[in-house]
């Protein structure tokens, strides 16, 4: 696999993506492979390996939001395109208190903004057309059911055991970009931990297929009559998909509020709320509860870890996916550059100290 030109016999094996998401170590390939910012993309030859542990994308939707930013990203590894045409943009939110609107903001937007400062798009699409673009890579080769069960240092690099269908073989790397998850196996393996707080509320997060006449607006509902004391988020997406999160309330258990017909019960409570009388339909549901931890430093020797393996954000602020992409990013050209022997290695001690104070 090692490849046709200069710079081809380095590897970078980027643990990562599918079952679940994955974006991150996706455009960080494609962002080494193609040496990122200044803003002329130009493809250097640098092969990298994508690892995936799983064996298809992710069948229930997370990440909803993404930023402005984030389809600057986007653009500049050559992805925006489908993102342009299935996104939906928007600019406004309200806030409603036991059903009274107190609150309507619009965020900066102008006519020479090229993007919105917000598009709504469901996480599976967005690992979709990712992987659409990497598969147009040939320097970028992608491993599914490849699952990284070990690694060690070696005198200029380190060594991946990988282990697939087939077995388990070592794959030897000169960087790796750790994208593989809040769960983050790697991290373990380097003895690293997260650290920061855990909060103690839980949200039931459902998506529900209806035709709902509202616009784009993402609507808070503060101690609503559907839920009183609690919050309600509401959201639309694509495809007619709505987005519901509903807080619940410290009586009640997280395996009653997951049972269908509670979750059936409670969203049509919400539905009512907004004055959705029509038929819908239940197309995913899971629970969340927020936390704030990261690791100290981003960077384990030859080692970077970037999305949900390096820092875990609450996701009202929908910064958890939109931050995975910029450090994706940050590191990956800064890596091009080194490899490539345009910069000094130096360079890539600026990722953590950027990455976590962003
Ligand atoms: C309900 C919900 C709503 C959210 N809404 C938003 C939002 O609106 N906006 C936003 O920006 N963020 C949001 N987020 C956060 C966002 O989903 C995550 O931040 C994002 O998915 C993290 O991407 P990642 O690539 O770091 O990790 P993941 O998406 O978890 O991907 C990790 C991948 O690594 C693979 N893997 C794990 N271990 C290994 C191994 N040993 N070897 C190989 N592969 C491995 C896994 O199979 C997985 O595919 C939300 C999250 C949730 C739960």
């Amino acid at each position: 696999m090692a490849g046709q030109d200069a710079q081809t016999d380095r590897l970078f094996p980027l643990a990562q993506h599918a079952q679940r998401g994955g974006q991150g170590a996706i455009a960080g390939a494609i962002v080494v492979h193609q040496r990122q910012p200044p803003r002329q993309p130009r493809k250097v030859g640098i092969a990298s390996v994508l690892l995936e542990a799983g064996s298809t994308f992710g069948d229930g939707s997370r990440a909803i939001c993404v930023a402005r930013q984030s389809f600057h990203i986007l653009e500049r590894i050559g992805a925006v395109a489908p993102f342009l045409n299935k996104a939906l943009g928007w600019t406004t939110g309200r806030s409603f208190y036991r059903g009274h609107q107190i609150l309507e903001f619009e965020m900066p937007d102008s006519p020479r903004d090229k993007y919105r400062p917000m598009y709504n798009i469901q996480q599976q699409f967005i690992e979709q057309y990712l992987w659409d673009a990497i598969a147009a890579e040939p320097l970028i080769e992608t491993r599914w059911q490849s699952e990284v069960i070990g690694l060690s240092d070696t005198p200029d690099g380190v060594l991946l055991t990988v282990r697939d269908p087939a077995g388990s073989y070592d794959l030897p790397a000169d960087w790796v970009l750790a994208a593989d998850g809040a769960r983050s196996p790697i991290r373990k393996l380097r003895g690293l931990r997260l650290k920061g707080e855990n909060y103690e509320g839980r949200y039931v997060i459902a998506d529900v297929q209806m035709a709902h006449d509202y616009p784009t607006i993402r609507r808070a509902l503060f101690d609503p009559a559907c839920r009183p004391g609690g919050t309600v988020l509401v959201h639309k997406q694509p495809d007619d998909i709505w987005r519901i999160d509903y807080q619940l309330r410290d009586d009640e258990r997280t395996e009653d509020a997951l049972d269908e017909a509670e979750v059936r019960r409670s969203v049509a409570a919400v539905l009512a709320e907004i004055g959705h009388h029509g038929d819908w339909a239940l197309e995913w549901w899971s629970v969340y509860s927020a936390n704030t931890l990261a690791l100290d430093d981003y960077r384990d020797g030859r080692v970077f870890f970037i999305g949900d393996s390096a820092h875990i954000v609450p996701i009202f602020g929908v910064r958890g996916l939109n931050n995975g992409l910029a450090d994706a990013q940050n590191i990956a050209w800064k890596l091009s550059r080194v490899i490539a022997g345009h910069a000094p290695e130096g360079l890539l001690d600026s990722y953590s100290p950027e990455r976590r104070g962003s």
